[in-house]
């Protein structure tokens, strides 16, 4: 069973859902959570009305083994599963469970190639922009569902899709680096500013929101075979439409397809994995 751990107001409001480690190595979530746990328990912040739900540990196999998954990406198959047939498909019944009884939720990941802080907007209502605007990081990317949701070789759900689907209001935040400990600190701070942002505790921060800086997928390059990214490129790293961007073993050169940046570069990726993505900037 997926642990989480209940703090209740005791009265009426909405209910946060927040979530960690659904990927194994992306650990700056539980973190954060271990900590807004803390320090809700010793009454250094409290909640003010309704209940903060945490699932610090959402795929506990890979955290363990300090891996992205044990047997399927389970941020690609968030959805019920009538036959589970994976580690993940268990997982994700019981994740779509615990989302089904949330009204508001936040999602904390990291990435491997770069360190800004990013979060993920999709369907661009004013209450989602309200939201992301709210967690202040001034990167936000969009068009995610765009590029997944005709793959069925690579995406069968993943959990803001799925609250969305289920009428919930929730956010994908991209903290940094896995290994930055700067990346458990934006996760927490996110906690503390969904929570003032919904009003379930109060305000965080003093200072007016950054204006952010969007950016849009226009493709994703999934690896097909050995070979290596021709620059540690970083993610939001400029890119020219034609720079060369990686090189497989056979001599194969993939040159950029935009005048734009890269997006969550991934060296050592997997075969069948994704590689890298290309976005072009949006005007906000
Ligand atoms: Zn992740």
């Amino acid at each position: 069973m997926l642990d989480t751990i209940t703090f209740d107001s005791g009265k009426p409001g909405p209910t946060l859902l927040v979530l960690g480690s659904v990927h194994g190595n992306e650990k700056c979530g539980t973190q954060a959570i271990g900590r807004a746990a803390m320090e809700l328990r010793s009454g250094i912040f409290s909640l003010d009305k309704g209940k903060l739900v945490v699932a610090p540990i959402c795929n506990p196999e890979a955290y363990r083994r300090n891996k992205r998954y044990h047997e399927v990406n389970l941020n690609r198959v968030v959805k019920k599963h009538d036959k589970p047939s994976l580690y993940e498909h268990g997982l994700a019944n019981e994740l779509t469970a615990i989302i089904d009884g949330c009204d508001l939720m936040l999602d904390l990941h990291s990435y491997t190639g770069g360190v800004k802080p990013f979060l993920f907007v999709e369907y661009d209502t004013p209450d989602e922009r309200a939201y992301a605007a709210a967690m202040r990081i001034p990167h936000w990317v969009k068009g995610w569902n765009a590029l997944y949701h005709d793959k069925a070789e690579l995406w069968q759900g993943d959990t803001c899709t799925y609250a969305f689907e289920k009428g919930k209001l929730a956010i994908l935040v991209e903290c940094g680096q896995h290994d930055d400990p700067a990346a458990a600190l934006v996760g927490y701070q996110c906690i503390r500013r969904a929570l003032a942002h919904f009003g379930l505790a109060g305000s965080f921060d003093a200072e007016p929101a950054p204006k952010p800086d969007v950016c849009r997928l226009h493709s994703v390059h999934v690896k097909r075979g050995e070979g290596r990214l021709l620059k540690p490129w970083q993610h939001l790293d400029p890119v020219a439409k034609g720079d060369p961007v990686l090189q497989y073993d056979s001599g194969e050169i993939l040159a950029s397809p935009v005048d734009g940046v890269v997006v969550m570069p991934v060296e050592k990726s997997t075969i069948g994995e994704e590689w890298i993505f290309f976005a072009v900037p949006e005007a906000t």
